[in-house]
């Protein structure tokens, strides 16, 4: 990505994306080898008068060193500087763009054991950033820019894998519009309309059929809220947290999940693939499982902590949402999620509940919200998915046919 089209990106991230204010701070996460991009956000947000910019660069190879060679007690010791950087950024009112670009098996030869350690340690020592995250205590955006390694898995065949990568990412968020901000506010308008149709139902709960073998019936939270693209902050601005976005999101009830789900895309996990997975629920908790490819990886997944055996969220997106027409798997959830509709395992959005932000961790587990150090989506909408909506007095409202918006 470069010149006018990188410009454009940077532009409608800070200003759609995290709604970048005068006088405030941002944060950019950014892969080393991308440093361009870093420069494009930096100057873009100083256009827009932003207070200060600071870059965190991320490089896999050095991380995949590091999970190889140091020893699970060295990478689980996760420095305090670190985390107080990041509760700095919300006492600070910053808001942040993180990049996500992974090579989808970055990590593949690293023992699984030692990614889910870290990862449940780094998620633990980061709890209170992450809540404020997930409240929306911080305005934040989620955007991707191709990477070397990652477009080679996606165009394993492709004469310039990066340059078609690119392509796809630009269509998916829109850049080629003459005014993406204006496209952007358009799509949102969309989302809204259905998220409203959903909450104007207040359903009890919905139930998911496919031909691969889903049956699933899943409860949603007392007093849920259907979100989309954009939300509010707690500071009253509203902001995009992923770029692309097609979803319709809401809490699904942590003590309400019954049946089989199967996955419908492979799913890129800690630089590793899972695939062919079967999870089968109980009153809310994976009572079984079983998958072709990766099973370590779900298993570690899975045992993460009590709330990674249960969901934090349930996701409507239909196969005609652009990402879904391309056809492409891009080993990224970023994408991948907004192709297909998909259920987390994890911690859930206090923001999918009715006033959720000022509810005390009690009270919205009282609700039914799901808590954990994960949140970790995964698809399950095939091309035939049917979902109906259960409305408390048990009527049921069709909603999803052929795998797509029937309403
Ligand atoms: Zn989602
Ligand atoms: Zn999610």
């Amino acid at each position: 990505m470069q010149g006018k089209i990188l410009k454009k990106f940077a532009e409608t991230v800070l200003s759609v994306g995290v709604n970048l204010q005068e006088d405030q701070g941002l944060e950019i996460i950014c892969p080393v080898e991308k440093s361009e991009v870093a420069v494009a956000l930096a100057k873009a947000a100083y256009e827009m008068k932003a207070k200060i910019v600071n870059v965190r660069w991320e490089c896999e190879n050095i991380d995949k060193l590091n999970f190889l060679n140091a020893s699970v007690k060295t990478l689980t010791d996760i420095p305090k500087w670190f985390v107080e950087s990041k509760n700095y950024l919300v006492e600070k009112g910053f808001c942040y763009v993180a990049i996500s670009a992974e090579n989808p098996s970055a990590f593949k030869d690293v023992p699984p054991y030692k990614l889910a350690e870290s990862a449940k340690a780094r998620g633990k020592a980061l709890k209170k950033f992450f809540g404020q995250v997930m409240a929306n205590g911080i305005r934040w955006c989620v955007v991707s820019v191709p990477t070397a390694e990652w477009a080679k898995q996606v165009f394993p065949n492709a004469e310039d894998p990066e340059s078609k990568l690119c392509t796809e990412i630009v269509k998916a968020m829109r850049l080629n519009a003459r005014d993406p901000v204006n496209e952007w506010e358009q799509h949102i308008t969309k989302l809204e309309s259905r998220a409203k149709f959903l909450n104007d139902n207040d359903f009890a709960a919905l139930h998911f059929v496919s031909g691969t073998g889903t049956d699933f019936t899943v409860g949603l939270c007392d007093g849920h809220k259907w979100l989309s693209a954009q939300e509010k902050a707690k500071d009253g601005l509203s902001f995009v947290a992923n770029m692309p976005t097609e979803e319709v999101f809401t809490a699904p009830h942590r003590l309400k999940a019954d049946g089989v789900v199967k996955s419908a895309m492979p799913l890129c996990y800690s630089g590793q693939i899972i695939d062919g997975f079967t999870l089968v629920f109980k009153k809310g908790k994976i009572v079984d499982f079983s998958v072709e490819k990766g099973y370590e990886v779900l298993k570690n997944l899975i045992n993460t902590d009590k709330g990674t055996r249960r969901l934090g969220e349930v996701a409507l997106i239909g196969k005609n949402s652009p990402i879904a027409k391309s056809g492409i798997l891009f080993y990224n959830t970023l994408f991948d999620e907004n192709a297909s509709c998909h259920i987390a395992l994890g911690k859930g959005y206090p923001t999918t509940i009715e006033n959720g932000e000022n509810l005390t961790r009690k009270e919205l587990a009282a609700r039914g919200l799901n808590d954990s150090v994960e949140h970790v989506d995964f698809m399950i909408g095939t091309k035939d998915l049917i979902v109906e909506g259960i409305k408390k007095d048990g009527t049921l409202v069709p909603i999803f046919k052929d795998g797509d918006w029937i309403i």
